[in-house]
């Protein structure tokens, strides 16, 4: 019986703990994957432990202690063996506190990490069994423990009565395993061979069916608003700007222009490096789009990014007499209505706003053309819900993102469309030069920036990024530290502004526009600043602890500086890695990209957006897999023999995944 209801020890509470985790079904227990697996090997003595994964066995010395801060719960304890003691730490598992005995003998599991000069394990597993222990990510009021319980008994429960998702020939074709054994050899892995097959089956199943899915979610060769002269307006909008186009600008607009001409509705996603200027082609598309009488949408992922783009467009676009608005989730009620009758009456042509472009109340007035920026903050499904707000249209969709991404990767995120790459900077730009920095060299780079700042150029200083949760204030507090050090210290007299992610939206409206006003000559800030900050005046870019961030992440944010005619340099403070070289070595966002994807792999590259988290969840951390699959997917598309296969994969594709395109990408 395929039903939670005849597991054991399901009260309601971890029912509902089930359901939030979208798990409804004994199926789609087993189909929650072990995010990890931890290979109990012999416990290391516990004055020999480093940072990293550790495995100590001892005696536990004291009752362990439970306090709770701001909401959260912490329980610490400490064991010792012959050679040495270690602490231990556990965020957010307060019945941790019950498991332990004093004079106990435990084998732990977990991350060493050094605290205060002493090393502490965060979050260790007690482990009972030796061989591959999988790992369940917790669900909130559900212990791993209990989870995992859970899925055993899901495996008992099923086994017959689960038939195989797949077709026999397709499996043999693939050299998949079946089913039930991948989700046995997952929950219960008796050795790695047994645990890849199974990781391959499932994964490949998910990958394929999620493509399909994605592709549904957008169907292309829907009929769409069919524009007449785009062409020739696109080529008239390039006159009529302060800067001749690059060869990449130019064309991927053209394209645009002539797809918006067939008659069918453009689904279209532009990749481009930061700076190679996919603002204007966004425009160039807004123009002919209203130029034949519709209205256009432009959604951006901040309201910081959301103004600049109002303020760009009513300089660009006022040769051509478009009358364009903003509509955020800060205006007051008075603005807002204000703007909703702008919109819905269609005065305004061009409608530029953040997620608030998607709320119910907004009426759109012939909306022609969508255009979600940093798409890849976004959902699928919101860049679908935008389109969805036109009637009686199925408007054009354009995505612009600056995260470039191997196109076999892009058929996974954005299968449903089609990819132009503009990867060519505008002229005129010195390439910014980046350069490690010991920690010991920070009074210098500090002397630098205060000449700097002296000669009137700006400087931005970015904070380390803290990945742990239950560390993210501490992410504001280092900033707000370090602004205070340094404006009583190496850059006294000269004007500074802060800036973090929880700041009021009036705060960081201040902070900002004293940046960009250049009132302020250093901006101290979180990595709020990643997306889309334009200051031409900003040379110097230092990026606190930039081992700990992505690589990506790393070269979006040196995409802040080397906007203007000035030599621009960005400085990586911390110790030289084969990332931080990569940069130092590369301007290329798609030779950068592409290492880091080696590097880390496609689930950690994507990291914690929404499809890396997806990734994650499959288990796929492979692009071999995303690339057979993809080559599947075409296959079963384009072959007519496949017919059926297709079929019946579309609508498991439906069943699964078409409610999760909505969950949404922000971090
Ligand atoms: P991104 O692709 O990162 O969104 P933007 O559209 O913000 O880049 O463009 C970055 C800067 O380059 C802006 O100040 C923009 O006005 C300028 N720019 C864009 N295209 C050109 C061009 N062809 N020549 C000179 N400057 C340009
Ligand atoms: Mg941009």
């Amino acid at each position: 019986m395929n039903d939670l209801q005849t597991l054991k020890g399901l009260g309601p509470k971890r029912r509902e703990a089930l359901l939030q985790a979208g798990i409804t079904t004994l199926e789609d227990l087993l189909n929650h994957l072990p995010k990890g697996y931890l290979f109990a090997q012999e416990p290391t003595p516990i004055a020999r432990v480093t940072v990293g994964e550790a495995c100590v066995e001892g005696i536990v010395q004291a009752a362990p202690t439970l306090s709770y801060f701001g909401g959260r719960s912490m329980v610490r304890a400490r064991v010792m063996d012959a050679s040495d003691s270690i602490s231990l730490t556990w965020f957010n598992q307060p019945w941790m506190a019950k498991q332990l005995l004093k004079g106990q003998r435990i084998t732990l599991y977990g991350l060493a990490q050094r605290r205060q000069n002493a090393l502490n394990l965060l979050n260790p597993q007690i482990i009972h069994d030796k061989g591959i222990i999988p790992q369940y990510a917790p669900l909130p009021g559900l212990p791993g423990k209990v989870f995992s319980s859970f899925v055993l008994q899901a495996l008992d429960k099923v086994a017959i009565s689960t038939k195989e998702s797949l077709p026999d020939s397709f499996l043999r074709e693939h050299r998949l395993i079946s089913r039930y054994q991948a989700w046995q050899s997952s929950h219960q892995p008796r050795n790695m061979e047994d645990l890849a097959q199974a990781r391959r089956r499932l994964g490949f199943e998910n990958l394929l069916l999620y493509q399909l899915a994605i592709r549904q979610a957008g169907p292309q060769g829907q009929a769409g608003p069919k524009l007449v002269n785009a062409k020739a307006t696109a080529e008239d909008f390039w006159t009529k700007l302060p800067f001749a186009p690059t060869g990449a600008q130019r064309n991927t607009l053209s394209q645009i222009a002539q797809d918006m001409g067939t008659g069918q509705a453009l689904r279209r996603l532009v990749q481009g490096d930061v700076g190679s200027g996919k603002t204007a082609v966004a425009f160039g598309a807004a123009v002919c789009a209203i130029s034949n009488g519709y209205q256009c949408a432009l959604m951006a992922p901040t309201e910081l990014l959301a103004r600049q783009h109002h303020e760009n467009a009513q300089k660009m676009l006022s040769p051509f007499g478009i009358t364009c608005g903003l509509l955020t989730g800060s205006m007051k009620a008075a603005q807002r209505r204000e703007a909703l009758e702008g919109i819905a009456d269609g005065s305004w042509q061009l409608v530029i706003g953040t997620h608030a472009l998607i709320s119910k109340d907004v009426r759109y007035h012939r909306l022609g053309l969508a255009i979600t920026d940093e798409q890849h903050r976004f959902g699928v499904r919101q860049r679908q819900t935008l389109a969805d707000r036109a009637d009686h249209l199925v408007p054009h969709i354009l995505a612009l993102s600056a995260t470039p991404i191997p196109r076999s990767l892009a058929l996974v995120l954005y299968g449903d469309l089609q990819v132009s790459i503009m990867d060519e900077l505008p002229p005129g730009r010195t390439p910014v030069k980046t350069r490690i920095v010991p920690q010991g060299k920070r009074d210098d780079l500090y002397q630098y920036i205060r000449t700097k700042a002296l000669e009137g150029e700006q400087s931005y200083l970015v904070c380390p990024l803290i990945e742990d949760d239950e560390e993210a204030d501490q992410e504001k507090q280092s900033a707000v530290a370090l602004f205070h050090q340094l404006s009583k210290g190496p850059l006294k007299g000269i004007g500074m502004a802060l800036t973090y992610g929880s700041q009021t939206e009036a705060e960081k409206e201040q902070a900002l526009g004293e940046f960009y006003a250049g009132t302020a000559k250093v901006l101290v800030s979180t990595t709020v600043i990643e997306v889309g900050m334009d200051v031409p005046n900003a040379t110097t870019m230092v990026i606190e602890d930039a081992e700990n961030f992505g690589l990506a992440q790393l070269h979006q944010l040196r995409g802040r500086v080397g906007r203007g005619q000035k030599e621009s340099w960005c400085f990586l403070l911390g110790e030289a890695n084969e990332r931080l070289s990569t940069l130092a070595k590369t301007n290329d966002g798609f030779e950068i990209a592409q290492k880091d994807l080696e590097l880390r792999g496609p689930g950690e590259f994507l990291g914690t957006r929404q499809h890396g988290r997806m990734l994650n969840d499959f288990g796929v951390n492979d692009m071999k897999l995303i690339e057979e699959t993809s080559a599947c997917l075409m296959d079963l598309e384009n072959n007519p023999v496949n017919k059926a296969t297709y079929n019946l994969l579309s609508s498991l594709a439906r069943d699964r995944y078409s409610h999760k395109l909505d969950q949404v990408g922000l971090h």
